[in-house]
């Protein structure tokens, strides 16, 4: 045999090696009703000492624990929250089943036109850290699908890699009759799951809602921030109201991914128009952050829910304006209160942001904004496995804009009750307020970077 042709059937053993070695092995049944998860882990080597499923509600859902054949003196029992396993030979494997009739809260098991939803920390116990190559395999019945936020190995539809996202990060899975199509922003494929009971008309509305909030958010640094990222559009069965999007969110385990629950048959220009899309699709400029820093990415969300829309047309720039003052509002008031709510929270954050962005490009002659910091810590620091602490993401934001604002602005909020007065700020931008009506004046000092920040961009190829 030639040398190149035993070099290249190495190669293919290697390739074929490569591809076939795992690290630990999930085999997972689903029932036809959609109810019960079998749950097969077998460890290659070593078993970890324990297992969590990152939260403390799945010690209610699981049963029937149990090592796999006889190993004298192996153990694996629930204690304190989690699975504690003694002795396991290296190889063994654990089962267990989950019952997710069991779950009642709907935000982390929901049922739809013979489809399931299920939050994973109900049902993957894993270890604390995930080593590379662990594999989830579903075994499905006839005409279920399985989605979740995972990659697949390679073109195998329902076996997927499990990425070391953090245990109690949230993440769902969806079993049953799942329809899928994608989005193309920018450089950005985003995969849709849609879960409930669409025709094809309404998967292109989707497709059109979904684009545009995406595309929007593309508007704030010239690309969507991700380069992997998915979508989840569940119809919600009835009793939710007639909002087009009664509940949104994002989700981060495996990969960020924007979830939202709707009315489906609400108007395609009802979707349009609703800000929650484009809101949940700006959670994805900013990394994972602490709870306690919630005000902060709520805040970053709700500036450029606004400021996004305005940079693709769907606001005029008097809108976004007025939006923001009046969540500004909405948010001083609860402030004043002492009522600690959810609007204080959102636009306490959004009025630092503002507050923010307008002194960066003041600082930097316009060279510098929010849209350009973001773009460059995406560049340089988002990891999709790291929770920041608020203040380290306010200092890399001031090494990278070399400036000390971040920790200024945010600091200072992140450290007070007080509520950003951003009266200084519209004065400057030439917004003036009667009885709570914005006028877009051409008084003031900084009037056109007001208009710049509601028209495009800032990009780093501009500033550099
Ligand atoms: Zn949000």
């Amino acid at each position: 045999m030639r040398q190149d042709a035993v070099r290249f059937l190495a190669a293919l053993l290697l390739g074929c090696l490569s591809t076939t070695v795992f690290a630990h092995r999930y085999d997972i049944e689903i029932d036809p009703a959609l109810a019960l998860l079998q749950v097969r882990l077998c460890f290659a080597g070593a078993a970890p000492a324990s297992l969590t499923s990152g939260s403390p509600r799945a010690v209610g859902y699981i049963s029937d624990l149990r090592i796999e054949g006889v190993h004298s003196g192996a153990r694996a029992q629930l204690r304190r929250g989690r699975i504690q396993l003694q002795n396991i030979p290296p190889g063994a494997c654990l089962g267990y089943r989950v019952n997710l009739d069991r779950i009642t809260d709907n935000r982390i098991s929901y049922r739809s036109a013979g489809s399931r939803l299920v939050d994973i920390r109900t049902w993957l116990w894993r270890p604390e850290r995930v080593p590379a190559r662990t594999r989830l395999s579903f075994k499905l019945p006839q005409g279920v699908k399985v989605a979740g936020p995972w990659p697949t190995v390679g073109d195998q539809k329902h076996t997927f890699w499990l990425p070391d996202t953090p245990a109690d990060w949230s993440g769902r899975v969806v079993f049953g009759q799942l329809k899928r199509t994608a989005v193309t922003v920018g450089s950005t494929d985003l995969d849709i799951t849609l879960m409930g009971d669409f025709d094809r008309g309404q998967i292109d509305d989707v497709r059109t809602w979904v684009g545009g909030a995406a595309d929007n958010i593309r508007r704030v640094y010239g690309n969507f921030p991700l380069a992997d990222a998915g979508v989840l559009v569940v119809a919600l069965v009835n009793g939710y109201g007639y909002e087009p999007v009664p509940w949104a969110e994002v989700q981060r385990s495996g990969r960020p991914e924007a979830h939202f629950f709707i009315n489906q048959n609400a108007p395609l220009q009802a979707f349009i128009n609703d800000w929650t899309p484009t809101h949940e699709m700006a959670h994805m400029l900013h990394p994972s952050m602490e709870w306690r820093f919630k005000w902060v990415y709520e805040g970053l969300a709700s500036y450029y829910q606004n400021v996004a829309r305005a940079r693709s047309g769907q606001l005029t720039q008097q809108q976004a304006w007025q939006k923001l003052y009046d969540g500004f509002q909405r948010g001083l008031k609860q402030a004043r209160r002492g009522f600690g709510g959810y609007m204080e929270v959102y636009w306490r954050g959004a009025a630092a942001a503002l507050i923010a962005d307008v002194t960066l490009r003041q600082q930097s002659q316009n060279s510098q904004s929010l849209d350009s910091a973001l773009q460059q810590f995406g560049q340089c620091c988002f990891t999709p496995v790291t929770t920041w602490n608020g203040f380290a993401f306010f200092e890399r934001l001031d090494r990278l804009t070399d400036s000390t604002v971040f920790s200024d602005v945010f600091g200072r909020y992140a450290n007070s009750d007080e509520f950003p007065d951003v009266t200084p700020v519209l004065r400057e931008l030439g917004i003036r307020v009667d009885n709570g009506r914005v006028h877009l004046t051409a008084d003031g000092p900084w009037v056109a970077l007001r208009t710049d920040l509601m028209t495009r961009p800032l990009l780093l190829s501009e500033s550099q």
